[in-house]
C-alpha cells in the first residue's frame, strides 16, 4: 500500500497535468482545485475510519472505495459540486483533475505490494469481487 504522500503526490500530478491551459484564473479557486485534488487522491483510504471505530483498522480497508467503478462516480459527484464554485476554471480542467487524482488511488494501490488481507484491490466490482 503507497503512503498518503505517494497518493499526495498522484493528486498534485493530477492538478498540475492540466495548469497549463488556463493560467489566469483566480488564485483561491486555484488552491481549493488543489486542495481538491489532494483529498480525492487519499479519498478511498477513509475505509480506515470504520475500521478504526470498530478496534480492527484494517477490517475494512481495501474494499469497494478501491474500484474503478466507485472512483469513476466518486470523481463525476465531486466533478458536480466543484464545478459550482469554480466558476473561473474550465469545467473540462476540473473533470480532469477530478478523474486524475481519484482514479490514480486504486491503480496506484494495485501495482504495489499488499502484505495483509485481502491481498490487492477489488478494482473492477461490483463487475469482478476478485482481488
Ligand atoms: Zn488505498
Amino acid at each position: 500500500m503507497p503512503l498518503p504522500i505517494a497518493h499526495s503526490a498522484a493528486g498534485i500530478d493530477g492538478y498540475l497535468v492540466f495548469k497549463k491551459r488556463n493560467l489566469d484564473s483566480p488564485l483561491k479557486q486555484e488552491l481549493f482545485l488543489l486542495g481538491l485534488c489532494l483529498f480525492l487522491a487519499n479519498l478511498p483510504d477513509l475505509d480506515f475510519i470504520p475500521g478504526f471505530l470498530c478496534g480492527e483498522p484494517g477490517r475494512f480497508h481495501h474494499g469497494p472505495s478501491h474500484s474503478l467503478v466507485v472512483g469513476l462516480l466518486g470523481s463525476l459527484i465531486f466533478y458536480r459540486f466543484a464545478s459550482y464554485w469554480l466558476t473561473g476554471i474550465s469545467r473540462k480542467r476540473i473533470l480532469g483533475c477530478c478523474l486524475v487524482s481519484l482514479l490514480s488511488h486504486p491503480i496506484l494501490d494495485y501495482f504495489s505490494a499488499d502484505t495483509s488481507k485481502p491481498f490487492g484491490v477489488p478494482l473492477f466490482w461490483p463487475f469482478d469481487t476478485e482481488y
